[in-house]
Order: structure tokens, then C-alpha cells, then sequence
């Protein structure tokens, strides 16, 4: 099987420096920022997850740009899974290095199915070009991340753009202090139908908390998402009963998540052992 997941406030997350003191051994350093610590990850998610790796194949999936993703040590440089996506789905990295092929399929499928950026720039600079953006990065040559002011952020206006930039071909996610605005051919949930293929259709279990987890979770066999974020907003305002959610919120969410993959592993392997196909 193979275990696709988001990272950022999935399996990892930040901590205000009082709570991660006050959780002391419950959770441990993922990624070092100048020396500070930007994320932590639950030590029971750890322990459960480098077990799983014996058993499955465990590929992070994140909009994180390759460098970014290489910052967290705990998953790039000790758990070292031999595949992961970043980018969004922009890009993979196989056994560390970036596949090229699928970097320029990826680019490829954005001219096909997506207006060009300078289109994108009038509609969103209208919308975002005012006091409440701090800074906008163009990321990996694929697509806009912004970090906002999220409490003077105008909901109805990011809510108007995303309508128009949707018809446009690129979808907008706003997360935590982030707003993202990605073409839709930039998605996890094709990056991970690509590895799945090159994985002889092994089964999918997938995690996330965003709607551009959204593609993952749908092209996944099993699917479970955290009791936070975006996509459990959504589920609270118009209920729809099309994911599992954790539990738990926060930080530890991340060991209900990895709970839920380790039974449905089992779970799979039991049913193999009795049909042998
Ligand atoms: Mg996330």
C-alpha cells in the first residue's frame, strides 16, 4: 500500500514556544528555521509512522516548494521516504532527486488547461494589492502564495475572486495566515495517480486538512482528514459526510491519522491473506 499525506497541519504543525514547552517529550522538532523552531511533529505520529515505512510506502505530499520541504530534517533527512511530491504536485523527488519528466508534464498540462499567469495577476492584484498582504511569492514557478493578515482579510472579496480565478482554471486555498492560487493541473491528487501507476496500482490511504488536499483524498482508496482546517470548516458548514474525520484537533490529530492508516493496513493485509489474487 502506499500512504500519501499533506504535511502542514496534518502531520506537523507550529506551537507557541509556552504549549511546546508544556508538551515537552510529547512531541518532537521536524524543522529548524535559523536555528529556531518553525514545526513539531506528535513523537507518537513519529514512532507510528517510521514503523509503518517497514510495511508501506509512505510519500509526503505538500504545496511546500522542494526547498521548503527539504527543511523539515524529521521527514527529508531521518524518516528519508524514497518518494515525495512538492509543489503541490509540481513536483516529485525520487530518491532525492527532482524527475524531470514529470516537471515538465506538469508544465505542459498547466498551458492546456489554464489561463496564463498575466491573466491571473490583473484579477488577483485587483483583490490582493492593498494593506492586508504582506508578502506575495511566486513559488517554484508554478503558482502564488500570499501571507495575509487574516483578521483584516475581506472574505467576500477572496470569496468573489476564487469564483472568477475557478473559471480561469486556478483554484484558490486560504490557510491559516496563507492564501494559495494554483492552476488546476497542479494538483497532489495527480502527482500521487502518477506514483500510483509507477507503484503497480498499489492501494492509497491519504490524509490532509485543505481544499488542495481535496484531489488527494478523492483519488485515494481510503481517506481520512484532521478534526481542523479548511476542509472540516467546510464539512461544519454544509455537511456532506464525504470524509472520515480525526477526533482530535491540532497537534495530535496527527496520531489518529496515523492510527486509522495503520488498522486500514492491517485490515487490507488480512483480506489479502484470505482472497489471494
Ligand atoms: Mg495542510
Amino acid at each position: 500500500m502506499i500512504y500519501a499525506s499533506d504535511l502542514d497541519q496534518t502531520l506537523i504543525y507550529s506551537q507557541p514556544a509556552e504549549r511546546a514547552e508544556l508538551l515537552g517529550e510529547r512531541i518532537m522538532v521536524a524543522e529548524l528555521i535559523d536555528g529556531k523552531v518553525r514545526s513539531y511533529m506528535s513523537s507518537s505520529t513519529y514512532q507510528r509512522l517510521q514503523a509503518l515505512m517497514n510495511e508501506l510506502i509512505f510519500i509526503p505530499v505538500t504545496t511546500r516548494t522542494i526547498a521548503q520541504y527539504e527543511r523539515i530534517h524529521l521527514i527529508s533527512q531521518i524518516l528519508k521516504p524514497q518518494y515525495a511530491v512538492t509543489s503541490n504536485g509540481g513536483n516529485m523527488l525520487i530518491g532525492g532527486k527532482v524527475d524531470l519528466e514529470w516537471q515538465d508534464h506538469v508544465r505542459m498540462r498547466v498551458r492546456e488547461s489554464s489561463a496564463p499567469v498575466e491573466d491571473i495577476r490583473l484579477v488577483m492584484n485587483a483583490v490582493l494589492d492593498q494593506d492586508w498582504v504582506i508578502s506575495s511569492s511566486w513559488c517554484d514557478d508554478l503558482f502564488y502564495s500570499h501571507i495575509v493578515e487574516r483578521d483584516r482579510m475581506p472574505v467576500q472579496e477572496i470569496t468573489d475572486m476564487s469564483k472568477q480565478l475557478k473559471e480561469m482554471g486556478w483554484r484558490t486555498s486560504v490557510q491559516g495566515r496563507k492564501v494559495y492560487i494554483v492552476p488546476e493541473a497542479v494538483s497532489k491528487g495527480a502527482a500521487v495517480t502518477h506514483l500510483k501507476q509507477l507503484l503497480d496500482g498499489r492501494k492509497v490511504i491519504a490524509s490532509g486538512d485543505s481544499l488542495l488536499d481535496q484531489s488527494l483524498l478523492d483519488i485515494a482508496d481510503y481517506a481520512i482528514a484532521p478534526g481542523h482546517g479548511e476542509l472540516f470548516r467546510q464539512e461544519q458548514l454544509t455537511p456532506s459526510g464525504r470524509y472520515r474525520f480525526t477526533e482530535e484537533s491540532g497537534i495530535f490529530a496527527g496520531d489518529d491519522i496515523t492510527s486509522f492508516v495503520h488498522s486500514t493496513h492491517s485490515e487490507h493485509r488480512k483480506l489479502l491473506i484470505k482472497e489471494p489474487s
